[in-house]
């Protein structure tokens, strides 16, 4: 793994460095941010939420539009959601950004969430996807009802963006939507501070990101579903974001270094991206500078 990792001194003579400002403040710890003027301001951050690693959810039609029980699992989706919320305003963040980051991306109803938050609501075609909306502005990312990557052993629903990918790895880093996620918000110097999810997917995702602040909502038994209830899942969801958040300044961002190697393992190909070139029977490998742009090719070729 070759990840590059910034320390809090060392991002902060980087921020300095590239920005020029007095913007240095922001990245450490305690002191909290401040805004280009140095008068100090609210955190912000940016919320991304699935949904097959929420509390209670053990099978697809949880989580598909047409399955029994969907209207269920999109209030314990808010409701997870809400908790994070809670959990960053108790730590200092007054701005929050919501990306809905499932399927169609139109699960969360907006009257259901926290009226304090922004939301990003509806498929969009760019690289972002599951990021869409994140950028520089942002003090750090969290990660609600997140599951593992495909092929995971004793994780709950794990898969890669879609069915037909079977391994997606970058620079030789067999990723998870967490991993590529992390990544794109390393892009712009922000740090993921916490997670929630399966507990397959919580050791996995700390294997790739350092021990960030977590819960694990559930974990595979036998071929089924042992879960905290929704109501203690955002009770510790809450208490986590708050730590996890004021953690921020221990957490460094995501990075691989560039140039990207992207190598994509399918079950069903699909035409080639210009530029990628197909190295066997459902594989096929991709190279850029541009970080956005491996993910262009994935999104093309998954
Ligand atoms: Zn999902």
């Amino acid at each position: 793994m070759r990840i590059a990792r910034s320390g809090r001194s060392l991002g902060a003579v980087r921020l300095f460095g590239t920005i020029g400002l007095a913007l240095a403040l922001c990245v450490s710890g305690e002191t909290g941010a401040s805004d280009q003027a140095g008068q100090p301001r609210g955190l912000k951050v940016f919320i991304s939420v699935d949904m097959e690693g929420l509390a209670g959810v053990a099978t697809g039609s949880d989580v598909s539009p047409n399955g029994p029980d969907y209207g269920h699992f999109r209030k314990v989706m808010a409701g997870e959601t809400n908790a994070a919320i809670e959990g960053a305003a108790a730590a200092g963040a007054t701005a929050f950004t919501v990306r809905d980051s499932h399927g169609a991306k139109q699960n969360l109803l907006p009257l259901d969430v926290d009226p304090r938050a922004r939301l990003i609501r509806g498929a969009t075609p760019g690289p972002k996807n599951m990021m869409e909306g994140i950028d520089q502005s942002f003090d750090a990312a969290i990660f609600i009802g997140y599951h593992a990557r495909a092929g995971t052993p004793n994780a709950i629903l794990a898969h890669t963006s879609n069915g037909n990918v079977t391994d997606f790895a970058i620079n030789g880093v067999s990723m998870p939507e967490a991993g590529y996620n992390a990544l794109v918000a390393g892009l712009y110097e922000v740090p993921v501070v916490f997670i929630a999810g399966d507990r397959a997917f919580v050791e996995q995702a700390r294997g790739m990101l350092g021990p960030v602040e977590a819960v694990a909502t559930k974990f595979e038994t036998a071929g089924s579903v042992d879960s905290l209830s929704p109501a203690a899942a955002q009770t510790a969801i809450r208490a986590g974001v708050e730590r996890g958040l004021k953690r921020r300044g221990e957490v460094r961002p995501y990075k691989l270094t560039p140039p990207y190697t992207m190598v994509l393992k399918v079950r069903a190909d699909k035409p080639l991206y210009a530029g990628a070139t197909r190295t066997g029977p459902g594989e096929s490998r991709f190279a850029h500078a541009d970080l956005l742009e491996i993910l262009n090719a994935f999104n093309a070729m998954k």
